[in-house]
């Protein structure tokens, strides 16, 4: 697979997918900018070269062409971003776009419509990919990590009708699979992951490949009670996965036979309600009271987990530990984004991924602190689950 710097983009026209997927408020203002920033390096690379930049991308879920999801919201923000003016065609195959990108000058950025304006993208239609290969780009780069486990027409399906050298992955992809690879399959001992979120079956692909990778696996969030109610505990209303308590039982198993530290929450903030004015409890883990729930972990949980974090050389991070939408059952997820910042200040390479994870450690402002943020949620994942994302092998094929 090429990255950026084997390629130069002297007098060429280069098709980048991006993920500009970013959440607008309700005058169609970019309220959080993180993945327009996160593709800016390749950007300005292939400007930087004498070429000139093609950006498509998708932009929420339009069932038809609705304006709201017209990517000419982002406009403004991505002009400010790339302190350039951006130019802009109202759709993103055919005549128009084609004569467009022909009269794209070097050091210019042409943004396209909303690809999911048409049925096809998802669908990885292999006309549509071609309608937008023949747009008139001489390079395709992927550069949308967040969508590059999707079989897209422009995320996978675009790459056969680019030779392999002339395609390639972006600087943001690139550094995502890096960081990845990095925690993964070249961290330095002990390595730890903490998983956390409602439910084992949406992470059982991750837990599984994680097992036969990490020193410390740490289950937390509503996950965690099919896990104690598997070894017996008393989950009270817990949330829980009945069909999935066999499935823990392996895994329990599993972590023993492969030597892995298998770390569950010894005490829990337990509620009488989900809800933010609920009562409140901390009870050990052993006995949660019919008629309450565990919605966060305890503060022998949290000692505990800053224990294993501070000892570890490597950290990945996927999940909250709580419910942490109501501030009461917030601390256990902050707790865990605080000890990965100091643990990364001490030297530890941390990854942290997922929308919670990641709105955590802003909200603490760790941004700084953590060697790597993922941009990607259910790509990420998949990468944890040791897949091939098609939006990457696509690349190399
Ligand atoms: P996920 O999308 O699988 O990462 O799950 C995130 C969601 O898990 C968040 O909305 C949390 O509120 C929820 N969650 C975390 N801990 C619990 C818990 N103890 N009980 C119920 N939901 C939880």
């Amino acid at each position: 697979m090429n990255i950026l710097k084997d390629l130069n983009f002297n007098h060429k026209k280069t098709l980048i997918r991006v993920d500009y997927n970013v959440p607008l408020n309700n005058e169609f203002q970019v309220t959080d900018n993180t993945r327009i920033l996160a593709a800016r390096p390749t950007i300005e690379k292939i400007l930087n070269d004498g070429g000139s930049v093609i950006l498509m991308s998708h932009l929420g879920r339009p069932k038809n062409k609705e304006e709201k999801f017209s990517l000419r919201h982002i406009i403004a923000e991505l002009e400010k971003v790339m302190k350039q003016k951006i130019n802009f065609v109202d759709d993103c195959i055919g005549d128009k776009v084609a004569k467009a990108v022909a009269g794209l000058n070097d050091g210019e950025i042409l943004l396209l419509e909303n690809l999911r304006y048409y049925p096809e993208e998802k669908k990885g239609d292999e006309n549509f990919a071609k309608a937008l290969a023949e747009l008139g780009a001489d390079y395709y780069i992927n550069d949308a990590f967040g969508t590059a486990h999707r079989a897209h027409a422009s995320t996978s399906v675009i790459a056969r009708f680019f030779d392999k050298k002339h395609k390639a992955a972006g600087k943001l992809l690139e550094k995502e699979i890096h960081s990845i690879r990095k925690a993964l399959d070249e961290g330095q001992k002990p390595v730890t992951a903490i998983i956390g979120g409602a439910k084992v079956s949406s992470k059982i692909g991750v837990i599984e490949n994680l097992i036969n990778k990490v020193d410390n696996l740490i289950i937390v969030g509503g996950m965690a009670f099919t896990f104690l109610k598997a070894l017996g505990n008393n989950i009270g209303n817990s949330i829980v996965e009945d069909d999935k308590l066999e499935l823990a039982r392996r895994i329990i198993k599993e972590a023993k036979e492969n030597g892995v530290s298998l770390i569950l929450p010894v005490d829990l903030v337990i509620a009488d309600k989900f809800s933010n004015d609920a009562q409140t409890k901390i009870v050990d883990a052993l006995n949660i009271p019919d008629g309450w729930q565990g919605l966060d972990i305890g503060p022998e949980t949290q000692k505990l987990i800053d224990q294993v974090i501070q000892n570890s050389k490597t950290i990945i991070w996927n999940g909250p530990a709580g419910v942490f939408e109501f501030d009461k059952f917030a601390t256990g997820t902050e707790q865990i984004g605080l000890s990965i910042g100091r643990a990364s200040e001490n030297g530890a390479f941390s990854l942290v991924g997922g929308g919670d994870s990641v709105a955590a450690v802003k909200k603490l402002g760790l941004t700084d602190k953590i060697s790597y943020i993922s941009t990607g949620g259910g790509a990420l994942l998949e990468m944890l689950e040791g897949k091939t994302l098609p939006g990457i092998a696509a690349l190399s094929e």
